[in-house]
């Protein structure tokens, strides 16, 4: 299938020609007819798989007739952080350069006054984090009864994030008859329950979690001493051909003080984190993109959703707690059918959070062992006596169950079966070191600059950063 089936404008049509698109995204396929015949969405996609574009795209057609008013926008995109926000203007910048389409964003970071001059004027649409939406409805500069289409983006991050109540609150400001494109990359209960209040027979549109992206991304575990991790990371650094990587930390702190000690080892790297201003974090991505600094030190919100392409290691410093964040770390590399590597860290205090990971993907990450600087070889997992996974576990039980009188497995026997998938460890040196990554550039899915990111950014006075909504 391409574009041009799925109903959408000429002038759309040149605009993703030139951003170098060929084929819809299924997403896209199967969400673009839907949204232009009015029906509300439950999306259910992850960033990387052109979900944005499955309703910015459409969107900007169905914007095309009518006039915004002073102080009503005509659409609303709720986003849970800034930097995803900007990401959606920055689509409409690009798929909307045929259309005159006039937008404001209301991000925590951004001048208050400056947006609110916008708003007064008109604007069709109008992209939002939850908290600064509301500060600007409270202090009266805007109106939201004229709002026919609502986004509500990564829903389940709104959720994690704590945003619900104040979705639940512009959602009961607008008008009964929108029409409202609800999209979240899982769907655990409270969501689905969010989903059936917002939505009035909605399409379901699924597309698999990419999974694929793992396909493209080499995997692996080490298992360290908490006091070795910075150690057994700077090995790793050294040894692999590392072009340029992100590092995840659970905790902000954990964030700028790896970032420090990696610098004070000499590495070229820079840390990303909610807490920093606005301005900074962009700066920040902006020389990494740039290949000005090597390795960015970051937090899940910071880096949730952040197109950066090209990243040839993802290193997992802390586990992440949520099983999902895995998947959206490791989707950072492997990007657009390039190889990408994934290394994580885990300690024995990591198990709960690993076999629940492992438990997603169905399989375990292979381990590797790892010199560290001072030739001390951290213990394979099976002789550190990490526990079998659940699914380990259950498959114990279950022998156990069906072996009778015979069946009181022996701890040592446990131990030898843990042992047999210690042993496919490989070394750091063998296949994992291999980089086959191809240095062509590639089109979508990841090569694109946002605008965004070019653009200066307004400083924030004490009035406008109080709705800071990034929290991580
Ligand atoms: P998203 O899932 O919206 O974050 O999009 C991820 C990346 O896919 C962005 O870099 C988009 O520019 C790119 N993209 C979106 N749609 C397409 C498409 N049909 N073909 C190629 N790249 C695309």
């Amino acid at each position: 299938m391409d574009f041009s089936s799925l109903g959408l404008s000429s002038q759309l049509l040149r605009s993703i020609s030139d951003a170098g698109y060929q084929q819809p995204t299924p997403i896209q396929e199967k969400a673009i007819p839907e949204v232009l015949n009015r029906k509300d969405i439950l999306g259910i996609a992850q960033t990387g798989t052109g979900k944005t574009a499955s309703f910015t795209l459409p969107m900007i057609d169905m914007l095309a007739a009518g006039r915004a008013k002073a102080r009503m926008p005509r659409t609303l995109i709720l986003e849970p952080t800034r930097e995803l926000a900007a990401q959606v203007a920055d689509n409409f910048d690009t798929y909307g350069k045929y259309h005159k389409l006039s937008m404001a964003l209301l991000i925590g970071g951004v001048s208050f006054n400056e947006q609110a001059k916008l708003i007064d004027r008109g604007v069709d649409v109008l992209i939002a984090t939850p908290g600064r939406l509301l500060d600007h409805f409270e202090r009266g500069k805007l109106m939201l009864h004229g709002v026919e289409i609502l986004v509500i983006d990564e829903a389940d991050r709104m959720l994690d994030m704590g945003f619900i109540p104040d979705v639940e609150k512009i959602c009961s400001l607008l008008p009964i008859t929108r029409q409202t494109l609800f999209f979240s990359a899982t769907m655990p209960g409270e969501i689905g329950q969010l989903a059936d209040r917002f939505l009035h027979l909605p399409v379901r549109v699924e597309v698999a979690r990419p999974a694929s992206a793992a396909e493209t991304v080499k995997q692996a575990l080490v298992q360290v001493p908490s006091r070795e991790k910075r150690k057994v990371l700077r090995t790793l650094l050294s040894e692999q051909k590392v072009a340029n990587a992100i590092i995840f930390c659970n905790r902000k702190r954990e964030v700028d003080t790896l970032n420090e000690s990696l610098k004070r080892h000499g590495f070229s790297s820079a840390a990303l984190h909610g807490d920093m201003e606005q301005r900074h974090r962009l700066e920040v991505l902006e020389n990494f993109k740039a290949n000005n600094v090597q390795l960015l030190v970051a937090s899940d919100v910071a880096a949730r959703g952040l197109d950066i392409p090209s990243v040839s290691h993802v290193f997992n410093f802390d586990v992440p707690v949520n099983s999902d964040d895995y998947i959206h770390r490791i989707g950072r590399t492997g990007r657009a059918g390039r190889e990408g590597h994934a290394f994580m860290l885990a300690t024995d205090k990591d198990d709960k959070y690993l076999d629940a990971i492992e438990k997603m993907l169905g399989s375990e990450i292979p381990k590797i062992t790892v010199d560290g600087p001072g030739g001390k070889r951290p213990q394979p997992a099976a002789a550190k006596g990490r526990r079998p996974t659940r699914a380990a576990r259950k498959v114990e039980d279950d022998n156990r169950n069906t072996r009778g009188s015979d069946g009181a497995t022996s701890v040592a026997e446990k131990g030898s079966r843990v042992a047999e998938k210690g042993s496919r460890n490989q070394a750091v040196t063998g296949t994992a070191k291999k980089d086959h990554r191809q240095d062509t550039p590639v089109v979508g899915m990841g090569d694109h600059v946002p605008a965004f990111m070019l653009r200066p950014v307004v400083r924030t006075n004490k009035t406008g950063s109080a709705a800071n909504n990034d929290i991580d």
